[in-house]
């Protein structure tokens, strides 16, 4: 059976990724997204990072991981764009052969 948070709720186990404890997992009250219903409640899963050189490695692999997503994203809209863009100047050009053709 899991721990209970102040509400009586099963707590929700989540991961840290601040600088001074990426990667670090604790439980915590299942409504913390909803600041009216949110206990507070707070406990680390894992003990502390073993080092210096662990803790600024896993923030800066995470960092590398975020930036890495938000250009995969950005990556994706532009190709959308230029998708869209790409089917109406296929309209306009079957357009302009219609217009000239009929
Ligand atoms: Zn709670």
């Amino acid at each position: 059976m899991g721990n209970l948070c102040g509400c009586g709720e099963i707590a929700k186990c989540r991961t840290s990724w601040t600088q001074f404890n990426p990667g670090r997992r604790f439980l915590c009250c299942p409504n913390f997204m909803d600041p009216t219903r949110n206990c507070n409640y707070f406990r680390w899963v894992d003990g502390p990072l073993p080092n210096r050189w662990y803790q600024g490695t896993m923030y800066q692999l995470h960092v590398n991981l975020v930036n890495a997503q938000d250009q995969v994203v950005q990556a994706n809209n532009q190709h959308s764009r230029i998708a869209f863009y790409n089917r109406v100047l296929i309209v306009l050009i079957l357009g302009m052969f219609l217009v000239k053709f009929i």
